[in-house]
């Protein structure tokens, strides 16, 4: 295994989303930033909760960790992390400059908040694939589920996410998490996931260690039915690919193992 430790870099890991993903964190400096909490984030406490935009790593701190890494197969360079990573107001530089030094594709994982704003439609625009969470149809399950800062508004993501599909051109995912609290307005969700058209709907329940329990398979199958007329994959059922991480601790601490 490669001994060097890596700030920004973790993985690769095997992705049911993905296929196989090398992570890059543009936010966190080892506590989670984000616009939300989760209430089934895997990551653990907020260390601060924002919707304001910053610099919070360098670009050339990134591109130095990635032109150190050894020979890699991977299908894509992700931003995601211990946070939100359209939070980073160098989201799009950083983007453009991996594409400079590397071939694989790009994916952003965002909790969807900032989509509203044309700056972070316009970065997000860069990537390859962009997988959106998308987990209640209403402002009262969003702050149930999410626990988003207060600035946070239901209307403003689903607009949002609605925008950035007119505009884009990469491959769009819907990503909603489904659990105790949401699972009864699954049929919502869905209704507002086909006024979207997404490319993929991908249908996830919590199956790594955090406060919540995820929801049995039949109850996950049951609402996959919802969702008929769209592309749907689920978190029981996709393929895993084995792949082994540059470094294990890191790695399993970004996905709440340690
Ligand atoms: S949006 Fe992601 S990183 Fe932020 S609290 Fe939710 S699960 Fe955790």
């Amino acid at each position: 295994m490669n001994k060097k430790k890596y700030k920004y870099i973790y993985g690769p890991v095997p992705s049911w989303r993905l296929g196989s993903s090398l992570g890059i964190d543009p936010v966190s400096k080892g506590k989670k930033i984000c616009s939300f909490d989760c209430i089934y984030c895997q990551i653990g406490k907020i260390g601060l909760l924002t919707d304001e935009r910053g610099i919070f790593i360098n670009c050339k701190d990134i591109i130095e960790e990635l032109d150190s890494l050894p020979p890699l197969k991977i299908d894509y360079i992700t931003f995601s992390g211990a946070g939100e990573p359209s939070l980073a107001d160098n989201l799009g530089e950083m983007i453009r400059a991996i594409k400079k030094i590397r071939r694989e594709k790009i994916a952003v994982i965002t909790n969807s908040s900032l989509l509203h704003r044309e700056d972070v439609r316009k970065d997000l625009q860069l990537a390859d694939f962009v997988i959106a969470k998308f987990d209640a149809p209403t402002q009262e399950i969003l702050t149930t589920i999410n626990q988003p800062i207060e600035t946070v508004n239901f209307e403003h993501i689903i607009s949002g996410i609605k925008m950035f599909k007119e505009m884009y051109k990469g491959k769009l995912a819907l990503q909603i998490m489904f659990v105790e609290q949401n699972k009864g307005c699954a049929q919502d969700i869905a209704q507002i996931a086909k006024e979207i058209n997404p490319d993929e709907v991908q249908i996830n329940t919590p199956l790594r260690p955090c406060r919540v329990k995820p929801l049995p398979e039949s109850e996950v199958d049951k609402i996959e039915s919802y969702f008929k007329g769209l592309k749907t994959i689920s978190v029981y059922k996709a393929e895993r690919k084995e792949i082994s991480p540059l470094s294990d601790e890191e790695t399993l601490k970004r996905r709440g193992k340690v």
